[in-house]
């Protein structure tokens, strides 16, 4: 099968490579499309964590082709969804409710580094991951699910209810995910803050509110009427989470969910005096997947949100692409069925 390999200069080259065997209790994939996410993006950079020749990518979704002995529940045809997390159940993080964050499913996750990801024609997934995706949803729009529960995953981070005012910095993919995830939640006092005048306007067509950086706090208190009660970073620059700390209103929650390049800087008096809460968010979990599957088949996840569609030949450059600030991209595809 072809897939998209790590190189050691650190590039993205579709090689041809071994078909991946069908296992029993496995299930084997046909790749209909792979999301391109902002960790991939650093991951391919992170010699660390991502040998040489691996295969990354965890937005998958795709065809069943096969499924190995034992496998009950799915059947070559099935259009699914793949979470990517393989949590152990029974570490110390597992039982406490966070099993997005068990040290197995870091390790054995689908497309982080050790384990080969969804950026190929085939997949081999263990069933549990699977969701199937209704007959109405395409898999432009399934591709969003995984998107769309780290989004969740940030709203619940962030402890907010309708009727609560929201601020998130960063209008890229994941802003745009976050934003989606407080509509779908009932939570419509929503502003976004990008730079990129793209991505406001993106931002726009989609019905939130999107500020500029000038002048940021009088914009952001007039659109909300007051300050925000909670501010969600989701930029990953490296002055967005004192930006933060700045903008949220007093008792208020920061949720830091981006990646910046460095150590950050913020305004502990702020902290102190406001009586703030700062709390991260990394990955989701398997109820936050299933949850964003059930919104977007309910139609209220715009496809619109997604930009481009490519071969997986043009991952290398659109990696770059993403990586530009300034870029006109919104959530980016592949389709490794496009050659
Ligand atoms: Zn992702
Ligand atoms: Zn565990």
């Amino acid at each position: 099968m072809q897939a998209v390999v790590v190189t050691p200069e650190r590039r993205l080259v579709v090689e041809e490579l071994a078909d991946p065997v069908l296992e029993p209790g496995t299930v084997m994939l046909r790749v209909e499309r792979c999301g391109i996410c902002g960790s991939d993006l650093h991951l391919r950079s992170e010699e660390r964590i991502v040998a040489p020749g691996a295969v990354l990518g965890h937005e998958i979704v795709g065809t069943v082709l096969d499924v190995g002995a034992g496998v009950a529940g799915w059947a070559p045809g099935d259009r699914v969804a793949s979470y990517h997390a393989v949590s152990c159940g029974t570490c110390e993080r597992c039982t406490a409710g966070r099993p997005h964050m068990c040290a197995q499913a870091l390790q054995l996750s689908l497309g982080l580094g050790t384990t080969q990801g969804g950026y190929a024609e085939q997949i081999v997934v263990p069933p549990v991951l699977l969701h199937a995706i209704p007959e109405h949803v395409s898999f432009d729009e399934a591709a969003l699910t995984e998107p769309l529960a780290i989004g969740l995953h940030g709203v619940n981070q962030a402890e907010v209810a309708p009727g609560d005012t929201v601020c998130i910095l960063g209008a890229g993919p994941i802003g745009t995910m976050l934003a989606l995830a407080l509509r779908v939640r009932g939570i419509d006092d929503v502003v976004l803050v990008d730079p990129n005048p793209f991505r406001r306007e993106a931002a726009a067509a989609l019905g939130f509110w999107a500020v500029d950086l000038d002048e940021v706090e009088t914009a952001v208190t007039k659109v909300l009427g007051g300050t925000p009660r909670a501010v969600l970073e989701a930029s990953g620059h490296i002055t967005s989470p004192g930006l933060a700390v700045q903008l949220v209103g007093p008792t208020g929650r920061v949720v830091l969910q981006g990646r910046p390049p460095a150590p950050v800087e913020f305004d502990q008096r702020l902290v102190v005096s406001k009586e703030l809460r700062i709390v991260g968010a990394v990955n989701c979990t398997a109820p936050e997947f299933a949850e964003a599957l059930d919104h977007i088949a309910a139609g209220q996840v715009p496809v619109e949100v997604v930009s481009d569609v490519i071969s997986l030949a043009g991952a290398d450059a659109m990696f770059d692409e993403l990586l530009s600030p300034g870029n006109t991209h919104a959530k980016v595809l592949l389709d490794p069925t496009v050659r």
